[in-house]
């Protein structure tokens, strides 16, 4: 049954990523090498989002296969996972050109792509790697040093998900305070994870950054 489901979720997930192989949605499109759509287990519980793909990833076509790519294999095999086990994704899946940020109209674009995957993996827990994919799954202009390693419930469609938020790889690699926390939040990965889906903690509501005011989470803005 649930190898049926698995094969089911895999064909529309990779015809999905085929229609997206061709986008022009947006200026990114002009400098990339191919779009990096996503990797890993169809129907994973924990699903990775990052920022956006760097040289490498462009080059190879899969998300995370560099420097902070090796960081989060290791960091996933300090909890007994691998790539396999999860779905690790970008919010914008074409590479910036220099390896600029992604700007808010390319991150619009982007947007439903991601949301597609998700509604098409379903998982239970989505860590978002680093500022931007934080920001853009929690609808919040709160900064990733604050938000870390708290888990809040965010509601996409119909479905409530567990969002954690991590701090990037790419930014712990050369920090080792911050390689330490981001190890320390990681080692709660598998009790989020093996959550009941009703209990899952409530949504953190943080007094809002005083600099946050005006942005609106471009996850509200009807998507699906
Ligand atoms: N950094 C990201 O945010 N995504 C990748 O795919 C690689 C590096
Ligand atoms: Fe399309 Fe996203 Fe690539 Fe822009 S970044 S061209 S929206 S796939």
């Amino acid at each position: 049954m649930v190898r049926v489901a698995a094969a089911e979720q895999l064909t529309e997930l990779e015809a999905f990523a085929r229609e997206v192989a061709g986008c022009t949605r947006c200026r990114l499109s002009e400098g990339r090498t191919q779009v990096v759509f996503g990797v890993g287990n169809p129907a994973a519980d924990l699903m990775f989002v990052g920022e956006g793909p760097g040289f490498h990833e462009d080059k190879q076509g899969i998300p995370f296969v560099g420097q902070a790519g090796k960081l989060l294999d290791k960091l996933l095999g300090g909890i007994g996972l691998d790539r396999n086990d999860v779905y690790i994704a970008n919010i914008v899946k074409c590479r910036p050109p220099g390896n600029r940020d992604p700007v808010p109209d390319e991150k619009e674009a982007c947007e439903p792509y991601l949301f597609r995957q998700i509604e098409l993996i379903q998982p239970k827990v989505i860590a978002s790697l680093g500022n931007h994919a934080t920001k853009q799954l929690s609808g919040k202009d709160v900064g990733i040093t604050r938000i870390h390693g708290r888990e809040q419930q965010i509601q996409l469609g119909s479905r409530a998900v567990l969002l954690y938020p991590l701090y990037h790889p790419a930014a712990a690699l050369y920090t080792p305070a911050m390689l330490n926390v981001l190890e320390e939040d990681f080692a709660r990965l598998p009790e989020l994870i093996g959550r009941p889906e009703a209990e899952a903690a409530p949504a953190f509501a943080p007094e809002p950054e005083p600099a946050a005011a005006a942005a609106e989470p471009a996850v509200q803005l009807g998507l699906f």
